[in-house]
């Protein structure tokens, strides 16, 4: 038997260690969180992303009662495939507000979201820097795949 150990490099961060650029990513996401609509979970999810152009794009979970809604991240992406086809993204961040304040722990993507974040990644030049926004820390990873070890990849 062999046996195979997968290593994860996460950088734990306070907000006074983001250089401009990514405090502004990390504001951004905070700020929506308050375009959630999540009226079953009361989970409010808010992603921001920069694109390579300069854009930045937000995404806010959005919740129905066929629980048929769509998280954050995928929100934001979607919406930078929709509005800047092939335009890579560069970084981002995805934290959120429940029961009257921001979550204590650094939010991480659900699984679908990893997985959607990657297929961004690979048609894109250079990896996705992901920030996993908490109420006093940031996690850092510099590319979604750090966060999906033996990811599906139909390629
Ligand atoms: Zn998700």
């Amino acid at each position: 038997m062999k046996e195979r150990n997968i290593n994860t490099k996460i950088e734990e961060l306070s907000y006074d260690e983001l250089n401009d650029q990514e405090l502004q990513l990390v504001n951004l996401a905070r700020e929506a969180t308050q375009a959630s609509y999540a009226p079953y979970s009361n989970f409010h999810v808010g992603a921001a992303l920069l694109l390579d152009n300069g854009v930045f794009i937000k995404g806010a979970n959005q919740e129905n009662a066929a629980f048929a809604g769509i998280c954050g991240e995928r929100s934001a992406i979607y919406n930078a495939g929709a509005n800047y086809p092939g335009v890579p993204i560069k970084m981002l961040a995805v934290t959120a507000h429940t029961r009257g304040d921001f979550v204590e722990e650094p939010c991480a993507p659900c699984g679908v979201c990893r997985q959607a974040i990657l297929e961004f990644e690979k048609n894109a030049p250079h990896p996705i820097a992901i920030y996993l926004v908490g109420r006093e820390r940031i996690y850092r990873v510099s590319s979604i795949a750090a966060l999906l070890p033996l990811c599906f990849d139909s390629f």
